[in-house]
């Protein structure tokens, strides 16, 4: 049994299987040395948390939980013969689940210049599909003095959709703390998110501008000047977003879906269509209901996905007839840092009466906030495993 992949959906598909297929030997390959947590990144990009929070070792995971980890980088896969091929030899495999996350399109903007793919992956980047960015986000972010830092929004679907807008809040709070005599402009290509454009504009009015339905049409990395249908913006630094698609081992190994960025799959028994051995969980899938489209891109949702795949394997593998379940997602959201505020947004999901995905949505907001956000990631740690 296989999984690439050791972020949130991998993770808690290899703990899974340990507890509910313990006859399968489960070897987890991951290209990264240790595991970085997005969620919670952005508190800790303003120092509002510290880095054990969000760095985990794998090998600790592998080892108490009772699973193989491989660091390597996986290649072509060859489902005829069950294999993988990774930068550490061929693996096989009877069950395979892929959980590769995303990857950023900068082609969008640049077309096939690498000049300037390269140059934004390399000194603005975002930190939204990589997580090893992050730390050289923090050391931009705390190197900036002033002048206009500009953070462009990914068209939707996108990973988190809050966490854009919770990033230019916090980063908005740090800039009003430290007296940065700079400006955060916020270039968004979709509808206009009230709830932030009501804090920016009642509480860093000095610090942000947010230029919702702002499309980006053009990006000159080396004049540092972004075009958009509207409005043309120079900035000093930025943190730069492309839309978002699949991870590049789906598009290598063609399980993008026809017309689409994202991964196909069978909606709810995860399995890619007409292969039952092979398995896509996470960020990477397309849509799963004519109702709403995709499932929240979060990491609570990739987790449960991994659980999903993990127990369908687990009833294949001995014979038994699957269950039909469904994920559920909690994310909570810093929409202000002092006084603490937080925002809570619950996702559900139901078998309506035709079998199509029903989704429900609840949003609350707790103005005294007492770190629910650090309890809620810490409990999802401890079900992948660290
Ligand atoms: C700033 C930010 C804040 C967020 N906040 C929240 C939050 O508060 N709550 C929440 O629920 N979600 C949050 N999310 C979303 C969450 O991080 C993602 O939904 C989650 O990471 C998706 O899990 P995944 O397993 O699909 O992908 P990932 O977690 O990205 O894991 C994919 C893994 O596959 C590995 N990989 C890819 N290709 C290969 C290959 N070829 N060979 C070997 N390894 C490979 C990658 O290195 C990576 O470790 C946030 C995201 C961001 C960016």
């Amino acid at each position: 049994m296989l999984i690439i992949g050791g972020g949130w959906g991998g993770l808690a598909a290899a703990k899974e299987l340990r507890s509910s297929a313990p006859q399968l030997e489960v070897t987890l390959i991951e290209r990264q040395e240790s595991f970085w947590s997005h969620p919670i990144s952005n508190r800790w990009l303003v120092g509002l948390a510290d880095t054990t929070l969000l760095r985990h070792s794998y090998e600790a995971a592998a080892r108490s939980t009772g699973y193989r980890f491989v660091r390597a980088e996986v290649g072509a896969i060859d489902r005829s013969r069950h294999t993988v091929s990774t930068s550490d030899g061929e693996f096989a495999y009877d069950w395979l689940i892929i959980a590769a996350g995303i990857r950023e399109d900068f082609s969008a903007w640049f077309g096939v210049d690498r000049n300037s793919i390269d140059f934004c992956r390399k000194n603005h980047a975002s930190a939204f599909s990589d997580a090893t960015q992050h730390v050289a986000l923090k050391e931009r972010l705390h190197r900036f003095s002033g002048g206009a830092l500009v953070m462009t929004i990914p068209p939707m679907p996108y990973r988190c959709p809050p966490a854009p807008y919770e990033r230019a809040g916090l980063i908005a709070w740090w800039m009003k703390s430290k007296q940065i005599k700079g400006r955060l402009i916020v270039l968004d290509p979709n509808p206009a998110v009230m709830s932030f454009d009501r804090i920016f504009r009642d509480s860093y009015r000095d610090q942000v501008t947010y230029m919702p339905q702002a499309k980006v049409k053009s990006v000159d990395p080396f004049k540092k000047q972004i075009v958009t249908d509207f409005d043309t913006v120079d900035f000093t630094d930025a943190i730069l977003m492309p839309p978002q698609q699949a991870a590049d081992i789906l598009w290598q190994n063609a399980l993008v879906g026809q017309g689409s960025n994202w991964a196909a799959v069978d909606p709810v028994n995860l399995n890619i269509l007409g292969d039952e051995q092979v398995y896509i969980v996470g960020d990477a899938i397309d849509k799963v209901s004519q109702l709403f489209g995709h499932y929240p891109k979060t990491g609570q949702l990739a987790a449960r996905l991994g659980r999903i795949a993990a127990r369908q394997i687990a009833a294949r593998a001995s014979g038994l007839a699957t269950e039909k379940q469904l994920p559920e997602s909690t994310c909570y959201v810093l929409s202000r840092a002092e006084p603490m505020e937080l925002a809570r947004i619950n996702t559900s999901f139901r078998f309506r009466g035709d079998g199509l995905i029903q989704q429900t949505v609840r949003q609350t907001y707790d103005a005294q906030a007492r770190d629910e956000d650090l309890a809620w990631a810490s409990n999802m740690f401890n079900e992948l495993g660290f």
